[in-house]
């Protein structure tokens, strides 16, 4: 089911065979607020967030998300034999998708990449066209597994600043999973940690959430690296 509004789930279920990995689940999101989920691999992050992208029929309960909705995987899953704007655009009606599409990869700092192949980008910049590619669709909600995780430190924080400032922009609804704690802190309004197929802790970062808190200082952060 959809809703316009936010995240609201409720008693979500999955089991593969035996293992129940999602227990009877709650969440909710609100509406632009930035939500860090953390759990140790094997946990269910990905499942939960399937679930979340409309991906996994088979999990019960009530999971009710916005319709646009858009995810990032820690691949950044572009298509080899497309250019990057095409990349890019290739889910949206034709129309202004070019300029939208063009507009995107600015937000994102690629301009100068529009007709770039992807297999000539580092890892950092395909990241940089898969945000873009999320973004361009305006979604209500944007769902990133470890989106980072392949990335080198100084690269990561460089995604950490250009993440923020796009949700700070757009600001749809965030679930950002990750196992990096001090990731979690640094960007969410909400820490939530997933264990034994619940949501176990949920804690506000910022006071109060969404969002009331300056952006965190990364420009300190860098000189310090
Ligand atoms: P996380 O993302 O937290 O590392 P996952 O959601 O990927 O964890 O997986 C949670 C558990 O569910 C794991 O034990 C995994 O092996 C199992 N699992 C996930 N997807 C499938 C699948 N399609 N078939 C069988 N087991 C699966
Ligand atoms: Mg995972």
């Amino acid at each position: 089911m959809t809703t316009d509004a936010a995240v609201r789930i409720r008693s979500a279920r999955r089991a593969f065979g035996t293992q129940q990995v999602l227990s009877g689940l709650d969440l909710d999101i609100v509406e632009g607020e930035f939500v860090a989920m953390l759990g140790h691999s094997g946990s269910g992050k990905s499942t939960l967030l399937r679930a979340m992208a409309g991906l996994d029929p088979e999990v019960t309960g009530s999971v009710l998300v916005p319709r646009e909705r858009a995810v990032v995987f820690q691949n950044p899953r572009l298509l080899p034999w497309r250019r990057v704007l095409p990349n890019v655009t290739f889910a949206l009606a034709a129309g202004d998708a070019r300029q939208r599409g063009r507009a995107a990869l600015a937000e994102v700092g690629l301009a100068a990449k529009e007709q770039a192949w992807p297999a000539t980008l580092s890892g950092g910049e395909a990241q940089r066209v898969s945000l873009a590619r999320a973004l361009v669709r305006e979604p209500k909600l944007l769902l990133l597994d470890e989106p980072f995780g392949a990335l080198d430190a100084l690269t990561r924080l460089k995604m950490y600043e250009l993440l923020r400032a796009l949700c700070d922009r757009h600001r749809p609804a965030v679930l950002h999973v990750t196992h990096d704690v001090d990731e979690a802190i640094l960007l969410a309004d909400r820490v939530t940690v997933l264990r034994d197929g619940l949501v176990r802790l949920d804690l506000p970062v910022g006071l109060p959430a969404p969002r009331s808190r300056t952006s965190p200082d990364f420009a300190g952060l860098r000189q310090r690296l």
